[in-house]
C-alpha cells in the first residue's frame, strides 16, 4: 500500500494573539543600511543585535524555525526600540510595530527568571499607576529635603545599592506634586485660536511639573484654551514598549475616552515617548470593533507641542535669552514621529539664543523607557557617547523633548560635574515670554 504524504505540522513560536505581522517582516531586503545607525549594533557588535538580525529572528520564529528561546528573548530585549532603523531603512520596514508585537508574545509566553520579571513588573506598575507615582514622589521629596539624599550621594553609597542606586541616581530635584498641580482649564490669552487637550504624562507630571506648567502658559499665550482633564491617566506607552499589550490597550482606550470628553481640537503632548505611542493607537487598536475608528480619529489629533506650535506663527513678544543651546533629538520624536525641525524653529525664534548643532543628535542616549534600569551597561555606553558630544558643543544648555532622556542626560552631566543644564524646549520659550533668564 502506498502511504499518502502527510501534511507537515509547523509549530510556530508565536500564537494568534497579536503576533508580528509576517507580511511586514518581508519588507526587509537585507540591505544592511540600518546597521550603522543602530546603537545596539554599534555597542554590542553582534549581527543579532542589529535590526536586520532581529528581523531575521522574528521571521524565523514566525515560520516555526526557532522557538522563544533565551537567546531570542535576549536579542529582542536588548533592542532600545529607538527606531533609528526605520529612519535609515529604504524599504519602509515598520520595525517598531514588529518589535512591540514580538515583545508582546515574549511577555506572555516566555518564562523570564522570577527576579527579572518581578523587577520589570515593579517598574511598570509604579510608573503607569499615577496614584502610586504621586505617593512615591511625595516620599522622595521628604528624602531629598531631609538631607538624606545628600549624605547617601556624598558617601558614594549609590554604587553599592545596585538597581536601587541606579534608580536613585536618576532623580532630579523634586517638588511636592500637590503644590505644582495644573488647573483643569487654562484660558486662552488674546484672540482665541482653538481648544487643546494637554496630556500630563507620568514622569513629566511628577518629576517635571514645571515643563507642563510652561507648556500650558505658552499655549495660552498663543491663543489656545488648554484643557488638562483631571481624570486622565497614563497613556500606556511604557507598557506597549515593554510588550504588555493588553494593559497598554486598556490605558489607550481610557485615554481616548478621556480626551473625547474634553472635546479638544487637538491633543498636545510634551513627552516624545507618549506622543509617539498615542499617534499609533490606531495600530494598537485596529482589531478592536469599538475603538478602531475612534483610535484612528484620536491619533490624527495628537501633536507634539513643538510640532503644534510650528504650525502657526508664534504670538506675543519674546525677550532676549543670552544662551548657547544644543538640541538632543529624542528617538521617539525624531524617529518615532519624524519631528526634527520644530524644536529648532522654537529655539531660533528666541532673540539672543545661539543654537549649536549636536553631533549624532538623534542617536539614543540609552534611556529608552526603562532600558537604562534593565540593561545598565549598554545604556551607560550610549550615555557616555552622548555626553562627549554634548560637551564638545560648548553649550550652556541642552534641550530634550522627552522626560526619560532628560533624566538620563541630567544624571550623566551631574556625575561628570558638568554645569550644563537640561530643559524642555518649551521651557526656554516660556522663559523668553516671561523675560525670565533666571529660569535658564
Ligand atoms: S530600534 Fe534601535 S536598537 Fe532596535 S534594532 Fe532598531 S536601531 Fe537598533
Ligand atoms: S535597512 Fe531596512 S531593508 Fe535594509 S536591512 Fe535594515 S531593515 Fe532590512
Amino acid at each position: 500500500m502506498v502511504s499518502q504524504p502527510t501534511e507537515k505540522i509547523v509549530l510556530r513560536a508565536f500564537d494568534q494573539l497579536d503576533p508580528p505581522d509576517p507580511e511586514l517582516v518581508l519588507d526587509c531586503i537585507h540591505c544592511g543600511f540600518c546597521l550603522p545607525t543602530c546603537p545596539t549594533y554599534l555597542v554590542l557588535g553582534n549581527e543579532m543585535d542589529s535590526p536586520r538580525g532581529r528581523l531575521y529572528l522574528i521571521r524565523s520564529a514566525s515560520e516555526g524555525k526557532i522557538d522563544l528561546s533565551d537567546s531570542f528573548a535576549r536579542h529582542m530585549d536588548l533592542c532600545l526600540l529607538c527606531r533609528a532603523c526605520e529612519t535609515a531603512c529604504p524599504s519602509g520596514v515598520q520595525f517598531g510595530f514588529l518589535m512591540e508585537a514580538a515583545r508582546g508574545q515574549l511577555k506572555r509566553r516566555y518564562q523570564y527568571p522570577p527576579v527579572e520579571r518581578w523587577f520589570r513588573d515593579l517598574l511598570l506598575h509604579t510608573f503607569t499607576d499615577l496614584g502610586r507615582l504621586r505617593a512615591l514622589t511625595r516620599l522622595l521629596c521628604v528624602y531629598q529635603r531631609s538631607g538624606l539624599q545628600r549624605l547617601i550621594r556624598g558617601w558614594g553609597l549609590l554604587r553599592r545599592l545596585g538597581r536601587l542606586g541606579r534608580m536613585e541616581a536618576l532623580l532630579p530635584d523634586l517638588h511636592d506634586p500637590r503644590v505644582s498641580e495644573l488647573p483643569e482649564i487654562t484660558p486662552a490669552k488674546g484672540q482665541r485660536r482653538g481648544r487643546v487637550g494637554l496630556l500630563l504624562g507620568c514622569v513629566q507630571q511628577f518629576f517635571f511639573a514645571h515643563a507642563n506648567a510652561a507648556t500650558a502658559r505658552v499655549l495660552s499665550e498663543n491663543g489656545y484654551d488648554v484643557i488638562a482633564p483631571r481624570d486622565q491617566g497614563c497613556c500606556g506607552s511604557l507598557l506597549i514598549h515593554e510588550g504588555e499589550r493588553e494593559r497598554g490597550k486598556a490605558l489607550a482606550r481610557r485615554t481616548i475616552d478621556c480626551f473625547e470628553q474634553a472635546n479638544a481640537d487637538h491633543v498636545v503632548v510634551n513627552a516624545a515617548g507618549c506622543g509617539s505611542a498615542m499617534k499609533e493607537y490606531w495600530e494598537l487598536l485596529h482589531t478592536d470593533p469599538t475603538y478602531a475608528a475612534r483610535a484612528k480619529a484620536f491619533s490624527q489629533k495628537v501633536r507634539d507641542v513643538s510640532e503644534f506650535l510650528a504650525e502657526a506663527p508664534l504670538r506675543g513678544a519674546l525677550q532676549r535669552l543670552s544662551l548657547t543651546v544644543t538640541c538632543h533629538d529624542a528617538c521617539h520624536l525624531a524617529h518615532g514621529q519624524r519631528v526634527r525641525e520644530a524644536p529648532r524653529a522654537i529655539l531660533k525664534a528666541i532673540p539672543g539664543l545661539r543654537l549649536v548643532e549636536l553631533q549624532e543628535s538623534d542617536f539614543c542616549c540609552g534611556s529608552a523607557g526603562i532600558y537604562n534600569l534593565l540593561h545598565p551597561e549598554p545604556a551607560q555606553q550610549l550615555l557616555d557617547r552622548k555626553l562627549e558630544r554634548i560637551k564638545a558643543t560648548g553649550a550652556d544648555l541642552v534641550v530634550s523633548g522627552n522626560p526619560g532622556c532628560t533624566l538620563q542626560i541630567q544624571k550623566g552631566l551631574r556625575e561628570r560635574g558638568l554645569a550644563i543644564r537640561v530643559m524642555h524646549p518649551i521651557e526656554l520659550l516660556d522663559a523668553s515670554y516671561r523675560g525670565d533668564s533666571r529660569k535658564t
